[in-house]
C-alpha cells in the first residue's frame, strides 16, 4: 500500500456485501476506492465455509445479485463451490480486481474530526478515506464456546467455518457440537464415513424438507436465451417469501400448520419415539431459523449416530461430558456453534468522533439508522448492519437495498460539495430503532419461546428486520438529510486569518 494513500471510499470485506458495494461504486462512476480483505481471495462466507455439504438454504436464483443473474446455477440450492465461483465471476465481470487488497486486515479505523476523513490501519499498511463501507459480514467470525477442559482434548478440534480438509474422518469418532444451519448440513455428509457420530444438541431445530434438485439443461438454456425467464423465476421466489413475512412478524399463530408439516417430515425418518421426542422442538417454528434438509433426520436414524440432547459442558481428555452428565469418547470435535453476531469484532476497531469505539457505543445493543449509520461515526456505513437480517429470504435483497442507500449517500455528499461529512443524528437513530423494536414485539422471534443468535445478551433482537424486503427497499431508497448532521470544516477568524475547525451546519 502506498504511503499516505488517500481514497474516496474504503470498502472492508469482499463477500457479497463488499463486492456488491464495489460494483455499485463503479456504476456510480467512482473508481477511487479500495476493497480491503483480510483473506487472500474474495468470497467471504462462501470462501470460509467449505465444510462437507455446505450450500445455500435460499434458492440460488434468488440468492444472487439482481444485476448479475446466473442462468447456469447447477441446482436449485447450489453448493458452496458454485457460489464461490459465482463471486469470482462477478469480480472479473465487473473488473473489480484492481481495487482488491488481499491480506489487508483492518486493525483500526479512526475518525479524524479535523480533516473529516477516516484513518484506516491495516495489516498491510495505512491509508485515509473520505467514506468507509464496512462489509465485514454478520457471520464471519466463528464463535467457539469456552468449554472447561477443551485444551486437554488430545484430538482435532475445529469450527465448521474452518474445516480441516487434511483430516481423514473415515472410521473416526466424531462429536458435532451444535444443531444450527451448518451442523444439519455436515451431519448427513459425514455420517456415512465416520465410525461414530455424536451430536450434542442444546436445542432441536425445526427442519422442513428441501425442494432441491438439479436445474435441467432445458431450464438453463431457457434462462440463457431468454433472460427475462431468470427474472421471472427470481420474482416468483421473492414473492412467495414476501407473502410469508406477515406470519413471522404479525401472526405467529398461523405458523402452527407449518409445525405439523415439519413434524411429519421428522416422523417419516425417525421411527424411534424416544429419539423423536428428543428431536421435537418446544418453541414456535420460525423463532429460530427454519432449517431445510431431506437427509438430516435419516442420518440421525442411522446406527452409528447418537443424539445427546444436552449441550457439551466439559472435556476431560478424550471424554466429552454433556450438561446432563452423558459421557462420550471422541477423536475429533467439530463446533457448529455459530458466529459473533451481536458482538461483531469489527466494532472494537472503529473509533468514532468522540474517541469511543463502536463497541462501546453499542454496549447497550447494536443500533444504526436504517441499518447503516451509527451516530458519532460520520461517513461510515455498514452493510448488513443492525436489524437487516432475514429469517426466510435472501440476504442479497437486503444488501442491494443498502447499496441503493450507499449510492444516494455518496450523491448527497457530492451535492453538498467540498469537504463534507454526514453524521446520523442521535434522535434519528433512536426514532428508527424505536420503530423497529416496536414492530419486533409481535414477531415470532420475540414471542416464539426460544433463545436464538438473533438476540443479544439483553434479549433484544438487534439482527432481524421485522418486515418485508420491499419495505426495507423503500426505507433505504434515499438518504433523508434531515436525519443527518452535515459536518464541514468551520472557518473561525483569528486576527484576519482563517483557521479550520469542525462544525455542524
Ligand atoms: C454457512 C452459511 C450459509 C449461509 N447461507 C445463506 C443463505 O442460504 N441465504 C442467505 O440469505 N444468507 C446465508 N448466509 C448468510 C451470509 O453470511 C450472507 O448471505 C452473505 O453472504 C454475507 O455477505 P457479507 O459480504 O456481508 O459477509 P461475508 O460473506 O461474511 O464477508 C465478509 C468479509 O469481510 C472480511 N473481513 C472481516 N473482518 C475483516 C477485517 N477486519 N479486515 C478485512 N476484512 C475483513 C472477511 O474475511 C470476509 O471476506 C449464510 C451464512 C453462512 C455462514
Amino acid at each position: 500500500m502506498a504511503e499516505h494513500e488517500h481514497v474516496r471510499v474504503a470498502v472492508v470485506g469482499s463477500g457479497f456485501g463488499g463486492l456488491g458495494a464495489a460494483v455499485r461504486l463503479r456504476r456510480e462512476g467512482i473508481t477511487d476506492f479500495v476493497v480491503l480483505e483480510r483473506a487472500d481471495s474474495v468470497g467471504g462466507t462462501w470462501r470460509d465455509n467449505s465444510y462437507p455439504g455446505c450450500a445455500c438454504d435460499v434458492p440460488s436464483h434468488l440468492y444472487s445479485f439482481s444485476f448479475a443473474p446466473n442462468p447456469d446455477w447447477p441446482r436449485t440450492f447450489s453448493g458452496q463451490r458454485h457460489i464461490r465461483a459465482y463471486l469470482e465471476h462477478v469480480t472479473d465481470t465487473f473488473r473489480l480486481r484492481p481495487h482488491l487488497r488481499f491480506n489487508s486486515e483492518v486493525k483500526k479505523m479512526t475518525w479524524d474530526a479535523e480533516r473529516l476523513r477516516w484513518a484506516v490501519e491495516t495489516s498491510s499498511g495505512s491509508l485515509t478515506a473520505d467514506v468507509v463501507v464496512s462489509a465485514t459480514g454478520p457471520l464471519s467470525d466463528p464463535k467457539v464456546p469456552d468449554i472447561p477442559g477443551l485444551d486437554t482434548f488430545p484430538g482435532e478440534v475445529f469450527h465448521s467455518a474452518r474445516w480441516d480438509h487434511d483430516l481423514d474422518l473415515r472410521g473416526k469418532r466424531v462429536a458435532m457440537v451444535g444443531t444450527g444451519a451448518s451442523a444439519i448440513q455436515i451431519v448427513p455428509s459425514i455420517q456415512p464415513e465416520v465410525g461414530r457420530l455424536t451430536l450434542f444438541q442444546r436445542t432441536p431445530p425445526w427442519v422442513m424438507p428441501r425442494v432441491d434438485r438439479p436445474v435441467s439443461g432445458f431450464e438453463r438454456a431457457l434462462h440463457r436465451n431468454l433472460p427475462f425467464t431468470t427474472q421471472l423465476r427470481r420474482g416468483l421466489l421473492w414473492g412467495i417469501r414476501e407473502l410469508q413475512v406477515q406470519a413471522f412478524t404479525k401472526h405467529p399463530g398461523e405458523l402452527g400448520f407449518v409445525e405439523q408439516l415439519a413434524k411429519r417430515n421428522m416422523a417419516r425418518a425417525i421411527k424411534d419415539p424416544a429419539l423423536r421426542a428428543k428431536l421435537t422442538p418446544d418453541y414456535r417454528i420460525g423463532c429460530k431459523r427454519i432449517l431445510l434438509s431431506n437427509d438430516y433426520y435419516p442420518a440421525l436414524a442411522q446406527p452409528n449416530v447418537d443424539v445427546v440432547a444436552s449441550g457439551l459442558s466439559e472435556v476431560r481428555g478424550s471424554v466429552l461430558v454433556a450438561a446432563d452428565g452423558t459421557e462420550t469418547e471422541a477423536d475429533v470435535v467439530v463446533f457448529g456453534t455459530g458466529f459473533h453476531v451481536t458482538d461483531m469484532p469489527i466494532a472494537e476497531r472503529v473509533v468514532g468522533a468522540d474517541g469511543r469505539t463502536l463497541a462501546e457505543t453499542w454496549k447497550g445493543g447494536m443500533e444504526a439508522l436504517r441499518g447503516a449509520s451509527a451516530a458519532g461515526f460520520p461517513n461510515w456505513m455498514t452493510i448488513i448492519g443492525p436489524n437487516t437480517g432475514l429469517g426466510n429470504s435472501s440476504m442479497i435483497l437486503m444488501i442491494e437495498s443498502q447499496l441503493n442507500y450507499l449510492a444516494d449517500y455518496l450523491r448527497q455528499l457530492d451535492v453538498l460539495g467540498g469537504r463534507v461529512a454526514l453524521d446520523a443524528r442521535p434522535d434519528a437513530v433512536t426514532a428508527w430503532n424505536h420503530r423497529v423494536q416496536e414492530r419486533m414485539k409481535r414477531t415470532v422471534w420475540k414471542t416464539g419461546g426460544c433463545t436464538s443468535w438473533y438476540l443479544d445478551a439483553s434479549g433484544r433482537n438487534t439482527t432481524i428486520w421485522p418486515g418485508t424486503t420491499a419495505e426495507f427497499r423503500r426505507a433505504t431508497r434515499r438518504v433523508d438529510l434531515a436525519e443527518y448532521e452535515v459536518l464541514r470544516p468551520a472557518v473561525t477568524r483569528t486576527s484576519g486569518k482563517a483557521a479550520e475547525t469542525e462544525a455542524a451546519v
